[in-house]
Parts: structure tokens; C-alpha cells; sequence
């Protein structure tokens, strides 16, 4: 089938725009799809626009001149603020592409390695103090994904090649080599029950807000770690704040919040066991997802399905 040159407008926050133009043109040329690419909505007539390459916090804050739009492709992996949209009546297809995988893989693993090793411990070691606390191999150190998707199943791969006795949990039944998998709502339970290191990538939808509450809190092992890359909403702070200063969780490892950034009063700041870090746990990087952006394009311009189209009944 002929390729048709589709208009495409960039319609992320201003200070992307300089990183992301090379980037994409150069992927189009390597993928020979032609395409007009703006880079502001001022540059270009609306009507004209096929697809929009979007970030909700851009410039595009009303659809209705977009007469002529196909798909909007988001530039991030999580799109709870996109799917409720109902003004968006085309394809909406969520960010994945591999530098987003690779890094969040990175930042998992690193902290659960760190609490696995009792690394702050040591960090924190006074002159003349010598405890030789000698931590468990990787394979004795039972570790818990929730969420098997793109970034889930990749963390949990990795954890499983560090030989962790790593196991996953989805909404659908997976099957990784190396890792023991649980889906459904019994799944959960006996996931919580076996992680003395729970990992949430679980998208933020209706039905995984507050999935963390402090009846699912008391089902994990006594003094378990929570790592948190995935969204805010799917914890209940109160309940995980409780949980903490009984020392039913042993830390907090925080990326996403439900206010972000974290407001300064917020009590996760000042808890001894909790870390913060805002939202770095991975991105969206212009030198790898411009690819997966242009193929996205070259689809479109050649009347194929879009890939990692959002199921707006589901949220994800
Ligand atoms: P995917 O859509 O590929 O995967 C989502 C996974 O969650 C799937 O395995 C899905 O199950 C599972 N899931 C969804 N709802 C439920 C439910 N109700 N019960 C059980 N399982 C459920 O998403 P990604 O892996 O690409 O991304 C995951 C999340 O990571 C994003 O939504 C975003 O919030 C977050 N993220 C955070 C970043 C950061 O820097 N902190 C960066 C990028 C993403 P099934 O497989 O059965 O469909």
C-alpha cells in the first residue's frame, strides 16, 4: 500500500521542543517516512494536523480545531490524565519504547538492591562501629512485581537474571521464564504474602487506586519494602504511613505522588523510612522513542493498526 505524507504536530511543553526535532527527523529519514513535522501549534493550520505528538502539560489544551485528527500518540508511558478525555475521539496509543524500559529497569533494580543489601546501613556506619551483618544471597530474597506490562515484565526479568526469586502479578495470566506469576484477585493476595520487596508498575486507574490499602499493607511480610515507580494513587498514604511507624513496612521507596512535585509539608519528606525521588525513576528519552514514534507515523501513513493503543474501558 502507498504511503500517504501525514501532518504531524509536536505538542510537547516548550523546552522539549529543541531536543525532539533532530531526533524525530533523523528517525524518519532512517525509516523513510516522509511526514510534515511543526513543532508549535502556531506554525500550522489545525485542520491540517493528522496526528498529534502529545504531553498533556503542552500547548494543545483544546481538540475541537483538530478537524482532521487520526491518532494522538502520548509521550508518556502512563496516560490517566489523557484516557477520560472523551474529547480525543481518535486512537490514543501510550508511550513504549525501549530507553523508557531500560531505564526504569535500571532504577528498580538499583533499589532493590539497595534494600536488599542493607546498603544505608553501612552508609551510616559511625567510626568504631563494625556490625557484620552478612545480607541473604539474591536467590534467598523473595522479590514482587506488580504489573507484568511493558516495564513490569522487563524489571522482573532482570531481578530474575540478578536471581532474585522474583515473581509477578497482572490482571491476565503471563508466563515469564524464571519468574513464578500470579494474576487475579487470590494472585494478589498470595504475591503480597511472599514479598519481602514489592515493586508497583501497575498503571493508575479506577481499579488500582488505593491497592495498597492497609488491609493489602498487612498481608505482606513483616518489615517488607515497598519500591514505587508506578503512580502515586495506587497506595493509600495514610494507611502506608501507619504502616510504617508500626514497622509492619520496613521503608518506603517513592517515586510518584499523588501531588506532584511532593508538597514540602508532605510527612513523606521528614519519615525516616521513606526515600523520595521525583518522578526520575525513568523518562521518556528523545534519541530512543523517536523511533518508536516515526514507526508509530509510517503505520499511520500506511493505513496499519497503531501499536499500544490505550483501552479506554480498562484506563491503560
Ligand atoms: P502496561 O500497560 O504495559 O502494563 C500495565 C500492567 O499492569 C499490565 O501487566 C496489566 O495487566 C497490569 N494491570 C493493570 N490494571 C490491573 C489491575 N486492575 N489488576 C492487575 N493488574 C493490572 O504499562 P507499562 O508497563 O508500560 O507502565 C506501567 C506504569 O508505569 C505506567 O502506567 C506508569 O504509571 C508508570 N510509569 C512510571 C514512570 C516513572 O518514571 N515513574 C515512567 C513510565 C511509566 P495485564 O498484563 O493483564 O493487562
Amino acid at each position: 500500500m502507498t504511503a500517504e505524507t501525514l501532518t504531524i504536530l509536536f505538542a510537547g511543553r516548550e523546552a522539549q521542543r529543541h531536543e525532539w526535532e533532530a531526533p524525530l527527523r533523523a528517525a524518519a529519514a532512517e525509516q523513510g517516512v516522509d511526514m510534515r513535522l511543526f513543532m508549535t501549534p502556531e506554525e500550522v493550520d489545525p485542520a491540517e494536523v493528522h496526528a498529534l505528538i502529545y504531553n498533556p502539560n503542552g500547548p494543545v489544551k483544546d481538540f475541537a480545531p483538530y478537524t482532521n485528527l487520526r491518532a494522538v500518540l502520548s509521550l508518556w508511558a502512563g496516560v490517566e490524565k489523557i484516557v477520560g478525555d472523551d474529547r480525543i475521539q481518535v486512537p490514543l496509543a501510550r508511550m513504549v519504547e525501549p530507553g523508557l524500559t531500560l531505564g526504569m529497569t535500571d532504577w528498580v533494580c538499583a533499589h532493590v538492591l539497595r534494600h536488599h543489601m542493607g546498603i544505608d546501613a553501612h552508609l551510616a556506619l559511625a567510626p568504631g562501629e563494625w556490625p557484620q551483618r552478612i545480607p541473604p544471597l539474591t536467590r534467598n530474597r523473595k522479590v514482587g512485581v506488580l504489573g507484568l506490562g511493558e516495564l513490569g515484565t522487563d524489571a522482573a526479568k532482570m531481578l530474575a537474571a540478578l536471581r532474585f526469586d522474583t515473581a509477578g502479578w497482572a490482571r491476565s495470566r503471563h508466563e515469564i521464564e524464571g519468574v513464578e506469576t500470579f494474576h487475579g484477585p487470590e494472585g494478589l493476595e498470595a504475591i503480597l504474602a511472599r514479598s519481602e520487596i514489592l515493586v508497583l508498575l501497575l498503571p493508575d486507574t479506577p481499579d488500582t487506586t488505593n491497592l495498597l490499602d492497609a488491609r493489602r499493607l498487612a498481608m505482606l511480610p513483616e518489615g517488607a519494602v515497598i519500591v514505587n515507580p508506578g503512580r502515586g494513587p495506587l497506595i493509600d498514604d495514610d494507611a502506608l504511613l501507619a504502616a510504617l511507624d508500626a514497622g509492619r513496612v520496613g521503608h518506603a521507596t517513592l517515586d510518584v505522588f499523588r501531588v506532584e512535585p511532593l508538597p514540602a509539608d508532605h510527612p513523606y519528606w521528614a519519615h525516616p523510612k521513606v526515600t523520595v525521588t521525583p518522578h526520575i525513576a525513568s523518562a521518556t528519552r528523545p534519541e530512543t522513542a523517536s523511533g518508536a514514534l516515526v514507526e508509530q507515523i509510517g503505520r499511520l501513513s500506511r493505513g496499519e493498526p497503531l501499536l499500544h493503543v490505550v483501552d479506554r474501558r480498562r484506563g491503560y
